[in-house]
């Protein structure tokens, strides 16, 4: 078994839903649940002219290797009906693979560690809630890039959980 870090996005429709559905789907998926991170509102990021986000990021164990775990969550996107528009714009549910055991992939389809993992708010401060001791290959700890981090990302904690 694997631990593996997902992050979860959302900002079209019911937000909380579509976040809880996707989680749902993961563990259909034979995705094991270990922990859930809370549920922040953040600002978007790139295009602002949409609403905000409800982001957070569960730790999962799955058999499943890293090429085929992106099939899983793009899987996933479509089965609810995720419509891409355009970079960064809206969509009802968005699922990136942050880390995968200490895997390092780079390729046009997958990278491993997610490339902006350290410099996003929105998901450095769920990632805190879950694994703030794991190392991130090649970056350091969560903790580190989180005492690193010097952005002014809004990210908002809420009462809504997973
Ligand atoms: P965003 O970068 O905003 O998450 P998308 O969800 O539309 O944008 O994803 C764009 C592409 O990113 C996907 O087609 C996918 O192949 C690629 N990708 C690369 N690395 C990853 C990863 N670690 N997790 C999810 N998608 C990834
Ligand atoms: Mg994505």
């Amino acid at each position: 078994m694997s631990q593996v870090v997902i992050a979860l996005g959302s900002n079209v429709g019911d937000t909380l839903a579509n976040l809880k559905e996707a989680v749902s789907l993961l563990e259909k998926e034979g995705c094991g649940v270990l922990k859930k991170s809370k549920l922040y509102q953040t600002e978007p990021w790139g295009y602002v002219d949409q609403d905000d986000f409800l982001n957070g990021a569960v730790l999962i164990e799955t058999d499943t290797p890293p090429f085929e775990l992106l099939d899983v969550t793009q899987g996933i996107e479509k089965t609810m009906g995720r419509k891409k528009l355009f970079l960064n714009g809206p969509r009802n549910i968005d699922l990136d693979i942050l880390i995968y055991e200490d895997e390092e992939i780079e390729s046009d389809r997958l990278t491993i560690p997610h490339p902006r993992i350290g410099e996003r708010l929105f998901v450095l401060r769920p990632l805190m809630d879950i694994v703030p001791d794991m190392i991130v290959p090649g970056l350091g700890s969560v903790k580190e890039l989180y005492d690193h981090y010097h952005g002014e990302e809004r990210v908002e904690e809420t009462d809504l959980t997973l």
